[in-house]
């Protein structure tokens, strides 16, 4: 068999590892005396527009209109209601040729890898901090993963680093804003400066440079934050959206990515994304969810409950003596960590069950990242063992 699938199969993720063992600690001690801050599961249900179309959709129309396959870039109708809704808010012209539907954010990544790498020589870059899973499906698809240093000061990108990191052989950067897991927006000053950067450095190299938007959390952002739609300041951008976060459905798989007529080969990069879906077997994301989404495509879950986290849970740690980065969006609190090695205090967190990520497999060292898609109680009642935890360094 394949050692290195063996591997990633035999290998937990620390985040699933964490998650299984907060359930063991709720089952010894009780839900509420456990305070998990591991996985970025949406603690806010879906619009109530979701389950009343899943509704109106298994009454009206037929099974296999539900259920039976749709072609492999997704019903006609779904792909032009996005279409629709993206030109609504970013003023473009987009057309259902231009979406494809995927099982959510991570195959429209693994897609859009596979579509454009063309040898191990290729390499796709990730800023710091960044989504662990990149790694994975980057190397999955063949190429070669390279990390642009963080900017530790403002987890914006990283200009020294990234001029060092880029090179003839760079295909493709992703860019992950709002971020998981320091909760930053990157500023439309610092995209426009990649922008002018990778288009210096497309002439300077002779080929296509993509940016990748990985933006699952596009609709997470809070008060005087904006996120820019980035096709709008670089040509060759591809975008790989989920509605995962924005409509809590993660476990449904549904999402797309865009590929915007901009783009260099346009026409014949969405049809290497199709080649990618059929060459890893995805054959079309599921029926039932792409017609929901066609009828909720403009629609989010209440942002006002993360705000709430957010407030409570920045607020309350820095008040008590922690360092944080303010999250300006998604769901997730970047802190650092009271030693040096993250793991260590991770392990003495654990002591006073609060669960929290260690930072170094999203590429930065010495933080924890705290999902707070949980519920408001969670956070209040975990302040008291914030205190002690924060206590124990302090004595
Ligand atoms: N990208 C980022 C930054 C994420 O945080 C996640 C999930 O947490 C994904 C992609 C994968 O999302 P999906 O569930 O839509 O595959």
């Amino acid at each position: 068999m394949n050692k290195e699938m063996l591997k990633l199969g035999s290998n937990r993720s620390i985040i699933r590892e964490l998650f299984e063992f907060s359930k063991l600690k709720k089952a010894e001690l009780g839900d509420d005396k456990v305070y998990d801050f591991s996985l970025g599961n949406p603690s806010v249900p879906p619009a109530k527009e979701v389950n009343e179309s899943i509704k109106y959709i298994i009454d009206n129309k037929s099974d296999t209109y539900n259920h039976g396959y749709t072609s492999a870039q997704g019903d006609n109708n779904v792909r032009e209601a996005i279409a629709n809704d993206l030109n609504k808010r970013y003023n473009t012209s987009y057309k259902k040729e231009n979406i494809y539907m995927t099982c959510g954010a991570a195959a429209s990544l693994c897609i859009t890898f596979r579509a454009l790498v063309e040898s191990k020589n290729d390499e796709i870059l990730a800023i710091a901090p960044y989504f662990t899973e990149y790694k994975v499906f980057v190397e999955g698809a063949g190429a070669t993963f390279n990390v642009v240093p963080a900017d530790l000061n403002t987890f914006n990108i990283n200009f020294t680093e990234l001029e060092k990191t880029v090179s003839k052989n760079t295909k493709a950067i992703i860019v992950n804003s709002p971020n998981n897991p320091s909760g930053v927006v990157y500023t439309k000053e610092n995209l426009i400066k990649l922008a002018s950067f990778l288009n210096e450095k497309q002439k300077e190299y002779n080929h296509p440079i993509y940016i990748i938007c990985d933006e699952p959390y596009r609709e997470i952002v809070f008060e005087g934050n904006t996120v820019s739609h980035i096709p709008s300041l670089y040509d060759n951008t591809i975008v790989c959206y989920s509605y995962s976060k924005s409509l809590s459905l993660p476990g449904e798989r549904i999402g797309y990515i865009l590929v915007p007529d901009k783009c260099f080969e346009s026409k014949e990069l969405y049809l290497a994304c199709l080649g990618a879906g059929r060459a890893y077997g995805y054959v079309c994301a599921p029926s039932l969810f792409q017609h929901v989404i066609e009828a909720c495509a403009s629609l989010t879950s209440n942002m006002n409950e993360y705000k709430k986290n957010r407030d409570l849970i920045y607020n309350g740690l820095t008040k008590i003596g922690y360092e944080c980065v303010q999250p300006q969006g998604a769901f997730y609190l970047f802190m650092k960590a009271l030693e040096d090695d993250a793991y260590n205090f991770m392990e003495k967190a654990k002591k006073f069950n609060i669960i929290v990520v260690p930072s170094d497999n999203f590429g930065v060292k010495g933080y924890v990242r705290l999902a707070y898609c949980v519920s408001t109680e969670t956070i209040i009642n975990s302040m008291k063992a914030f205190e002690k935890l924060y206590k124990e360094y302090n004595k």
